[in-house]
């Protein structure tokens, strides 16, 4: 996709309009600013493309900030693992920024303002505070605290942060208008008591401010020309204007926009319910390869390119909507097909011999690595008397649309023979145990041969009995069997769990080559889909997960 081809998102066109009314380019400035609270996931990967997208575009630095207000929620492993997906997902931040670094400054401007008549503290429990707030169509009513001296406040605040008082006994509020048509005007709360220690500042601070008193002074300190958030901040705006109005030293004045949250079906995204599936163990980690996180679809064989072809596809929008899960597994198959090595392996093998075929004799053959990449080469698989083919590609009674192997009838081995089906040998219970065939000497895949021209309706693959290695494959369904599990009012999502979401499968047996495959390794193994290399894998025990099939089997299935 050539770049000037594309037309410009809601957001382009906003940045677009600033540059043109005199904003100097070089003053572009963005954030991706993750709470530390869980794991990345694909609706985070919107917001991450979006701003880095940005960033390239204008050339404009990044920053990455993390915004750890709650230490109840955060940890240091979730800051390394956000930053180890944004990196994998190969995209560069400025500075590493927190907003625990900006304590100090956001507690002398809440000094400030309660000096300036726009803040006081409220010792009302948080029940009346809340009771007071009114209703949209109903103006609030005024706290009893709200006009108490500026030094009483100022005490207050002062051994609130000294640990004097308990959690929940007061709040510093804003000072701005009870009767404002917008509740987040209505003398937000800047500051609440936590006796938590914080991954960061320890136990140095005892109250924390809140998301709003945060967001738009760390934009502003930091001077991000656009802060992009998703739609539900949309009516915290005036507030996030009026905040930085107070604070207001000069230079430029951040501006906030919204666009929708990425939804996608068949799964859940919000970081509480994604913990709750870790905690409870429905899935093995935030890395399982069944969950929506980066990580998770890195384990399950996602690339960097299609997380990032996939955000173009579904691009930015204004209102909310949900993304069909098979655009990502689209966009999964579309880049694999270009960079996955092609591999061959049989996961439910049957034993197929070669009567015709000399006992003990081994060749070796040549196939390609990738049809779809010139430069990627050949390799040299082993033929041999006895193979394995997949079960479910013999029939011993087949009509004539089933164009893999029948008795009597022809078909071609991957990359080697033309061979006929001969007769069978079952054991006691009927169940088949060897199929018996004879092969064409002549017909040897690109030999050149009239024979090796000929045409038969299928193509099979196989691997051999001697030199095929064991591996473990994990084959991976939907998560939840609902489209929008937790779209329902009555129901728990985890009602709607899919029971048979991983199936452990070890009687696979692959090709020889496969041998030194790493984790992470991603293969295309014919005619089953992609392939990645788990990092359970140990010496002698491969163990692979299935990415995505070749073609989109789950419509056909409902
Ligand atoms: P969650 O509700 O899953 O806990 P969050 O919004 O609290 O998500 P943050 O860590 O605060 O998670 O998000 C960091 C950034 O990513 C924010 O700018 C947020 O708006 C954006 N973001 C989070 N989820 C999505 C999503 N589903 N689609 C687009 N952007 C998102
Ligand atoms: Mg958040």
């Amino acid at each position: 996709m050539a770049e000037e081809k594309k037309s410009l998102n809601f957001i382009e066109q906003i940045i677009e309009e600033d540059l043109k009314n005199g904003l100097p380019q070089e003053k572009l400035r963005f954030r991706f600013p993750p709470e530390p609270n869980g794991y990345l996931h694909i609706g985070h990967a919107a917001s991450i493309c979006l701003n880095f997208g940005l960033g390239l575009k204008y050339k404009a630095p990044v920053n990455l900030r993390f915004d750890d207000t709650n230490p109840a929620k955060e940890e240091q492993e979730y800051v390394d693992a956000i930053k180890k997906d944004i990196a994998w997902l190969g995209f560069k931040w400025d500075k590493e920024l927190y907003a625990s670094d900006y304590f100090q400054q956001l507690y002398d401007w809440a000094v400030e303002m309660i000096k300036k008549g726009k803040a006081y503290v409220d010792e009302q429990p948080q029940e009346k505070i809340i009771e007071q707030r009114g209703t949209p169509t109903t103006p609030g009513i005024e706290s009893p605290y709200r006009n108490r001296p500026a030094n009483e406040s100022l005490d207050l605040l002062e051994r609130m942060n000294k640990g004097e008082l308990e959690e929940g006994a007061m709040v510093l509020r804003a000072k701005i208008d009870m009767s404002s048509p917008n509740m987040h005007m209505r003398d937000p709360i800047m500051y609440r008591i936590l006796h938590k220690a914080h991954h960061r500042t320890d136990d140095k601070w005892k109250i924390y401010p809140m998301y709003d008193w945060t967001h738009g002074q760390s934009d502003y300190l930091e001077q991000v020309s656009h802060s992009l958030c998703t739609l539900e901040f949309k009516s915290h705006r005036p507030l996030y204007e009026w905040f930085i109005e107070q604070v207001y030293r000069g230079g430029l004045k951040p501006k906030q926009r919204e666009f929708a949250r990425r939804n996608l079906s068949y799964t859940v995204m919000s970081k509480r319910k994604l913990l709750q599936l870790v905690e409870e163990g429905h899935v093995k980690g935030w890395d399982d390869p069944r969950m929506p996180t980066i990580s998770g679809l890195r384990r399950r064989g996602y690339t960097p390119e299609a997380i990032i072809n996939f955000s173009e596809l579904s691009g930015i929008s204004k209102r909310e909507n949900v993304t069909d899960v098979a655009l990502l597994e689209f966009a999964a198959r579309e880049h694999l097909n270009k960079v996955a090595p092609r591999r061959m392996a049989v996961l439910n093998p049957v034993k197929l011999i070669i009567d015709n075929y000399p006992e003990g004799q081994t060749e070796y053959l040549k196939a390609e690595n990738n049809p779809e990449d010139d430069n990627a080469g050949y390799r040299e698989i082993p033929f041999a008397r006895e193979l394995y083919i997949e079960r479910e590609d013999f029939k011993e009674n087949a009509n004539r649309k089933f164009f893999r192997l029948t008795l009597g009838k022809e078909v071609r081995l991957k990359n080697a023979y033309i061979i006929k089906g001969e007769s069978v040998v079952k054991d006691e219970n009927g169940e088949i145990t060897e199929i018996h065939a004879t092969y064409d000497p002549l017909s040897k895949s690109g030999s050149g041969t009239p024979e090796s021209k000929r045409k038969v309706k299928g193509t099979l693959h196989w691997v051999t009995a001697q030199h095929s290695i064991p591996a473990e494959i994990r084959i991976y369904d939907r998560l939840f069997l609902d489209e929008a599990p937790d779209g329902h009012k009555d129901r728990n999502f985890l009602e709607f769990l899919n029971p048979d979401s991983l199936q452990i499968d070890r009687k696979a047996r692959l090709e020889p080559n496969l041998q030194d495959a790493k984790p992470g390794d991603r293969f295309q193994f014919t005619r089953l889909g992609y392939f990645v290399v788990d990092p359970d894998t140990k010496p002698g025990h491969l163990v692979f997960n299935r990415t995505v099939t070749l073609r989109d089997t789950w419509n056909k299935k409902k």
